[in-house]
């Protein structure tokens, strides 16, 4: 068995857009410190893949098309720093009600069967309470990445100010 650091997007790796969604490359913003803290994450042995709600696609804002070409931009631009995301595992739905949505743990379940990971010895990092739920009911330890639009859940296993404060976290 492996394990793994699970990422939220927006708001860890790019920028979120307030009330809005990333349709195109341009429209996406790195946030500081996300290859070094994939090549560190990936060093210790970990896994890293990002488990993202993309609305925008369920709702038509944007395509499918559109998201796969961000997400290989993505990968193309990490690349260039020598390390790329394991996987990207989308949920595109557009309803709460949605099976995989996260709160819903069913993303990281899905990665857990495709790489054999021990969700035990896994981390869910991410700057929205929905996605501490999601760690949390999937098994994993949590990460809270401290924002100024949410308020830190008290269930999170940890917070942080920077995501690359994970690496700490993962030293054994
Ligand atoms: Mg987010």
């Amino acid at each position: 068995m492996t394990k793994a650091v699970f990422f939220d997007r927006d708001g860890v790796v790019n920028k979120r857009i307030v009330g809005g969604y990333v349709t195109t490359w341009d429209e996406f913003e790195w946030l500081p410190g996300v290859a070094e803290t994939l090549r560190d994450v990936k060093d210790l042995g970990y896994l890293a893949i990002i488990i993202t709600n993309q609305r925008g696609v369920g709702t038509g804002i944007m395509s499918e098309a559109d998201l796969d070409l961000i997400h290989s931009q993505l990968q193309e631009h990490l690349l260039h720093d020598g390390v790329t995301f394991d996987d990207i595992i989308s949920c595109t739905d557009a309803t709460n009600d949605s099976a995989r949505r996260k709160p819903s743990p069913e993303m990281l379940f899905e990665a857990a069967r495709k790489f054999d990971i021990d969700l035990s010895q896994s981390w869910m990092i991410g700057d929205s309470p929905t996605d501490i739920e999601a760690g949390t009911r999937a098994g994993t330890k949590t990460a809270f990445l401290i924002n100024d639009h949410e308020q830190a859940p008290p269930d999170a296993t940890i917070t942080l100010h920077h995501v690359h404060d994970i690496i700490a976290h993962l030293r054994p």
